[in-house]
C-alpha cells in the first residue's frame, strides 16, 4: 500500500509545471492585457494597481458578473487581489480555490456563534502598541497595517492596526520592551504585512533589532512574495541575506496552485541565500480540505525549496465561517498526509488557542 503510494509521487519536473487551466475565454478588448503585463511591474506598481471591484475581476476572469453576485460591497474589509494573483486563477472558473480565497462573499455577514472580532484574544496580550508578547520567548511586531491582498479568512480582519501600526517614529517602545527582555530570543516581523514597509524602512527596522545582543533569531511571517513575486528583489534578499542572526521566512500558501513559476523564479534567489523558507497553510473549507491538494501543495513547496510547517484549523473569526471544518475532518486530512508523505512534508496540525504560550497540536 505504502509503495504504490510513494511510486505514484510524480517526478519533481512534473511539480513544478503550471497549473493546469480551464479551457481559456477572451479577455476585454483592450490591447493591453493587465493579466501578461502585470510580470513585468515592479512590486509597488503590482500593490497599487490590484483589483478592488468585483467587475473587473470578473472581466479579468472571463467569467459573467453574474457568477460573482455573492459578492458584497459592505464591508470595511474590501475586495484587495493584485493581478499578480489573478494571474493564477483559472480563466471561466466562478469556483477557481485562489478566487474563492479572495472573493468577499454574502456568507461574511452572517453573525455567526463563537466566531468574534479579535479570536485570539490579541488585545490583551500586547504590553505595547505594534508588540504582542504572548509566546513565549518570542514577540510579534505588527510592522504594517496593510496587505497587498485582503484573504477572507484572515484572523486579523478586524485588528485595530490604527493603533497598533509601528513606524520609525513610535516603534522605539516596542523595541525598549525587547531590550529590556533578555528572555525575547525570536523577533518575528508580523503584520499586516510586514513586506509593505519600503527597503529603507525594514533596513533600519533590522538594524534596530541586529543591535539587541540577546535576539538570537529573527523570523518574516508573510504572504507578499506568494502574492507578489516581485517583491523578492535582490536588494531585499541581500540585506536578510546578511543579517547577523538566522533569518527564517514563514510563507503562507494554501493551494499549489499559488505556486506557478514566477514564483518559483523567485523563490530560487532565497533558496541560494542562508535564509530558511517554511510554509504554514490554513485548512480551508471547499479550497483545500482534501488529502490529494494538501499532498500535491507539500511536494509542490519542496520542489520550490520549502518546507510545509504549520497547517492551521481556522481561527474563528467573525466573517469566515464558510470556510470551518470540524476538528475530526481536521485530523482525518492531517493522517491522510501521515500516511502519504515523507515525515519532513507533513506539515503540523495546530490549533491557536488564547493564552497558550505556544499553539496547540490538534
Ligand atoms: C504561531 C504563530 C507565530 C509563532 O509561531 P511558532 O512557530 O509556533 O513560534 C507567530 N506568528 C503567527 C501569526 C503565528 O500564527
Amino acid at each position: 500500500m505504502l509503495i504504490e503510494q510513494v511510486v505514484q509521487v510524480s517526478p519533481v519536473s512534473e511539480l513544478i509545471e503550471e497549473p493546469v487551466r480551464f479551457e481559456p475565454r477572451p479577455r476585454s478588448e483592450s490591447p493591453i492585457d493587465p493579466l501578461q503585463d502585470c510580470q513585468n511591474w515592479t512590486w509597488q506598481q503590482v500593490t497599487s494597481r490590484a483589483v478592488t471591484d468585483p467587475s473587473t475581476l470578473a472581466s479579468l476572469l472571463g467569467i459573467s458578473n453574474a457568477s460573482l453576485t455573492s459578492v458584497t460591497q459592505e464591508n470595511a474589509f474590501g475586495l484587495r487581489i493584485p493581478h499578480t494573483f489573478i494571474a493564477r486563477m483559472q480563466q471561466g472558473n466562478p469556483a477557481d480555490p485562489l478566487l474563492l480565497q479572495v472573493l468577499n462573499q454574502r456568507e461574511e455577514q452572517q453573525i455567526r456563534e463563537k466566531f468574534s472580532t479579535d479570536p485570539l484574544h490579541e488585545h490583551t496580550g500586547s504590553p505595547c502598541p505594534g508588540l504582542i508578547h504572548k509566546y513565549s520567548g518570542r514577540v510579534l511586531l505588527t510592522v504594517a497595517s496593510a496587505c497587498p491582498i485582503n484573504c477572507r479568512y484572515c484572523f486579523r480582519r478586524h485588528f485595530p492596526y490604527e493603533d497598533n501600526r509601528l513606524t520609525p517614529s513610535t516603534w522605539q517602545p516596542a523595541l525598549n520592551y525587547i531590550r529590556q527582555n533578555p528572555s525575547i530570543q525570536e523577533v518575528i516581523l508580523s503584520g499586516g504585512e510586514p513586506l509593505m514597509l519600503k527597503d529603507s524602512v525594514l533596513d533600519t527596522l533590522l538594524e534596530e533589532i541586529e543591535t539587541i545582543d540577546h535576539v538570537q533569531l529573527v523570523r518574516i511571517h508573510t504572504r507578499f512574495p506568494v502574492a507578489v513575486p516581485q517583491r523578492l528583489t535582490d536588494p531585499l534578499i541581500d540585506r536578510l541575506s546578511t543579517m547577523r542572526m538566522p533569518v527564517t521566512i514563514v510563507l503562507h500558501t494554501n493551494h499549489p496552485n499559488e505556486i506557478n513559476n514566477t514564483l518559483i523564479q523567485a523563490l530560487a534567489k532565497l533558496r541560494s541565500s542562508p535564509v530558511t523558507l517554511l510554509n504554514q497553510s490554513v485548512i480551508l473549507k471547499g479550497i483545500n480540505d482534501c488529502p490529494e491538494i494538501l499532498n500535491r501543495l507539500s511536494r509542490k513547496l519542496f520542489s520550490a525549496g520549502v518546507l510545509p510547517y504549520y497547517l492551521h484549523v481556522l481561527d474563528k473569526v467573525q466573517g469566515a465561517a464558510h470556510f470551518s471544518i470540524d476538528d475530526s475532518d481536521a485530523r482525518q486530512l492531517h493522517q491522510a498526509l501521515v500516511d502519504q508523505l515523507p515525515g519532513y512534508l507533513v506539515p503540523s496540525l495546530v490549533r491557536e488557542i488564547p493564552g497558550q504560550a505556544a499553539k496547540t497540536r490538534l
